[in-house]
């Protein structure tokens, strides 16, 4: 029984923050704050947890993303607050807002009004990734927005890293009729499942897994906003379950990771019908050949 938490402080380039707080969500913070900009181009990180970690690991952690951009781990300042109720006090701060040209995220135990000229998507995102509120998915979404109406309704959608399932419900308010979304971790599942349920009377199954388990050829469209890492690692299973002259919308890419994925994109051929970039975060849709 505990009524503290572990509070460690980082100050970290901004370029690297978005990166470091991946891996600390990964290692099981249960709260991550970004507390002011100590120097120019720098974010002071407060990063929260019930279960204390060992300095060890931490640096463990954060480690390997400072020696990928050569930098030195900064100092890393441990103690001890009173614990906080993290999800409370995340909640009060998410609010509805729009993203890409017509959706509106409305949290789920919100009673804002949706603006006429946009469709509401109710969010709880949980535990899961995908508030809306990150460039990656906001990049995702313009482009899966853009190529609504070029989109053959009857071809397959595939949210790769589905998440909360912002993507998936959005695919199918553009219209797709046959959207399906996977995510690696469980507990998506049950998120991504209760948040379609609230947005659409359409059924769009949601499995654990990955896209090893698509078949060959059968996915017309894919959304895959996941990080530069793991798309170099699927790339083989995404070229074998893609249909020919299908489309992925590519996200969760640094811009310094641009050329890593353009190079394996390019090297099998595919086209790179669209770039945009966002901050430090860029989207790429790319076209498999005929
Ligand atoms: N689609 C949401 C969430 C993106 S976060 C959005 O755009 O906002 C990336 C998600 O991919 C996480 O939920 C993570 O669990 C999942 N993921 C990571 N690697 C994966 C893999 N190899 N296969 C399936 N899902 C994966």
């Amino acid at each position: 029984m505990s009524n503290s938490c572990q509070q460690l402080t980082i100050d970290v380039p901004e370029e690297l923050k978005d990166a470091i707080i991946g891996e600390l969500s990964e290692l099981g913070a249960d709260g991550i704050w970004e507390n002011g900009e100590p120097l120019p181009a720098t974010t002071r990180l407060e990063i929260y947890f019930n279960t204390p970690v060992s300095l060890g690991a931490f640096e463990a952690c954060v480690g390997p993303v400072f020696l990928r951009a050569g930098l030195a781990v900064p100092k890393i300042v441990v103690g001890t607050v009173a614990e906080r109720d993290w999800l409370g006090e995340w909640k009060k701060s998410y609010a509805s807002f729009p993203i890409a040209r017509g959706f509106y995220i409305i949290p789920s135990w919100s009673d804002s009004k949706c603006p006429e000229d946009r469709q509401p998507i109710r969010i709880d995102p949980g535990q899961a990734f995908g508030t809306g509120t990150h460039e990656t998915t906001q990049l995702t979404l313009e482009c899966l927005e853009d190529r609504a109406g070029k989109l053959i309704s009857a071809g397959l959608v595939l949210d790769l890293g589905t998440g909360s399932g912002i993507l998936a419900i959005a695919a199918r308010l553009l219209g797709c009729d046959r959207v399906i979304g996977c995510d690696n971790d469980p507990d998506s599942m049950h998120v991504a499942a209760e948040n379609i349920e609230r947005n659409t009377d359409f059924f769009i199954p949601i499995y654990c897994g990955s896209i090893d388990a698509a078949q060959t050829n059968s996915v017309d469209l894919l959304l895959c906003n996941l990080t530069a890492d793991v798309i170099a690692r699927v790339f083989p299973e995404i070229r074998r379950a893609l249909n020919p002259s299908g489309i992925v919308i590519f996200s969760g890419i640094l811009v310094e990771q641009r050329g890593q994925i353009r190079d394996i994109v390019e090297d099998s051929g595919w086209t790179i019908e669209d770039d945009r970039t966002r901050g430090e975060w860029i989207a790429m849709v790319v076209r498999k050949p005929e």
